[in-house]
């Protein structure tokens, strides 16, 4: 069945090759949630549309149920924009005309439907195999969901939490798991050799372990808590801890597990103030990198240009923005070239249909500043946009395999094909201009440019800022 699923779904799939091919940690990941949820939660992108079957596959971009709601009309794989009403239902029709496609013919491709960019992560596959209510799940945690997702929110790194989601499904490799895989003769536990070695007894009740609490603040509610189960040791504490308090102590569990390994892999005692130093530093250096990320950010904004800056001299800045009308599934595309004195040299507009999502637009407004641009000769140009996700997959600085990967692309193809072109990201109020003329454009029919003339009501969007 595995097999089966790789040849058929996975082929080509990048996702699946890179976990599977160089990600050591998939087969665990299998076994936590299964092909089945990786399964559930992929999703063709559409690119020559071969590779799928319309009423079976994965295909729909919607929230649940990725494959048709509509009952099968359709001879299987011919989709054509003029057959969708008259084969899919109306909720399907939508959402399939929303899809885009690549300019040209390209393979189709399976992408995580979870994730923005279209990757696996351990941690929305987990997320997807709650929502799946997945019973391998349900039956070895007496977790709620909630108190999964204090922990999935808590401020410590993945790889705590995601030791901690391990334990609490009991999937550690204690010696009592392996001793039960026949992986080890004896269950009991290596350090004190009292007792066998479960979750409970490696974090909580083995000797060493409770040298490392002695030292920290918990112990005395530690001992007092103490259920001889890892799971409902922690729910106890869970109630009467506050959540830093709780996130300190998750790490510890953390701490204590890697020092045991320490012990059996290398034959080192650790000192058990050096475990209780290791759980604090980690708690505590992630909460510096992640609290000062925000603040920097601000300061730069605020230290930096308040408005819109003319480009160098023989450079023209083309600003690009996209407003959004759902109702009817049309969105504006605004644009407007300013050369090095300030002076508008152009502006256009483009009622276009609603496709893919906010941050496809944005592409797409990008794209057709490019456009007009080119047509009209004004280059080498600076564009700028305000959406900063869309400026960084077009510089690269971040990557993505769900549709705004075709918009992307054809950004990047412009880029190369022009030579002299940057793109940046510029705070909303620098863009106002193209932000009026977007919005303006959801009243037009189709596009327009121009290059002086302006109607009144244009005119009147190209003063805003000066
Ligand atoms: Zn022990």
């Amino acid at each position: 069945m595995a097999r089966v699923l790789k040849a058929k779904y996975f082929k080509n799939s990048s996702f699946m090759d890179a976990k599977l091919g160089s990600n050591p940690s998939f087969v665990w990941r299998s076994i936590l949630w299964g092909r089945q949820i990786i399964h559930k939660g992929s999703r063709w992108r559409i690119g020559n549309g071969e590779q799928v079957y319309v009423y079976k596959s994965n295909w729909i971009p919607r929230p649940e149920n990725l494959k048709p709601l509509s009952i099968q009309t359709l001879h299987p794989n011919s989709v054509k924009e003029d057959v969708i009403s008259q084969n899919f239902s109306e909720e399907d029709a939508a959402r399939i005309k929303r899809i885009i496609l690549p300019s040209s013919p390209q393979l189709d491709q399976l992408i995580w439907h979870f994730d923005k960019h279209g990757n696996y992560s351990i941690k929305s596959g987990y997320q997807l195999s709650l929502r799946l209510k997945s019973p391998d799940l349900a039956s070895s945690s007496d977790l709620s969901k909630t108190h999964w997702k204090i922990i999935w929110s808590m401020e410590i790194p993945e790889k705590i939490k995601i030791f901690m989601w391990r334990a609490a499904q009991n999937m550690l490799s204690t010696a009592y798991n392996l001793w039960r895989r026949k992986a080890i003769k004896e269950p009991m536990c290596g350090r004190c050799s009292k007792e066998k070695e479960d979750g409970f007894h490696a974090l909580i009740g083995c000797k060493y372990a409770n040298k490392v609490w002695k030292l920290t603040d918990f112990h005395q509610n530690m001992k007092m808590l103490a259920q001889q189960d890892l799971l409902s040791t922690l729910q106890e504490m869970g109630k009467i801890a506050s959540r830093k308090d709780m996130e300190l102590i998750i790490a510890t569990c953390w701490s204590i597990w890697s020092s045991k390994n320490l012990f059996i892999f290398k034959g080192k005692e650790e000192d058990a103030q050096i475990s209780v130093g290791r759980a604090a530093a980690v708690v505590e250096s992630y909460r510096r990198i992640k609290i000062p990320a925000t603040q920097t950010v601000s300061q730069n904004q605020s230290n930096n240009q308040q408005t819109w800056l003319p480009p160098p001299n023989g450079w023209y800045k083309v600003n690009v923005d996209a407003a959004i009308r759902p109702s009817n599934q049309t969105a504006g595309l605004g644009v407007v070239i300013r050369d090095s004195r300030a002076k508008v040299v152009a502006a256009a507009v483009q009622n276009t249909i609603y496709k893919g999502d906010v941050e496809c637009m944005e592409a797409e407004a990008i794209n057709f500043g490019i456009q007009v641009a080119q047509s009209t000769n004004f280059l080498p140009m600076i564009i700028e946009s305000n959406s900063k996700g869309v400026v960084d997959l077009a510089c690269n600085r971040k990557g993505s395999i769900t549709e705004i990967f075709w918009k992307i692309a054809t950004i990047q193809d412009s880029l190369k094909r022009l030579g002299r072109v940057q793109i940046q990201h510029v705070p909303r109020s620098f863009n106002r201009i193209a932000h009026g003329l977007a919005k303006k454009a959801l009243e037009y029919v189709s596009s327009a440019v121009w290059l002086g003339n302006y109607p009144d009501e244009i005119l009147l969007l190209l003063t805003i800022d000066s």
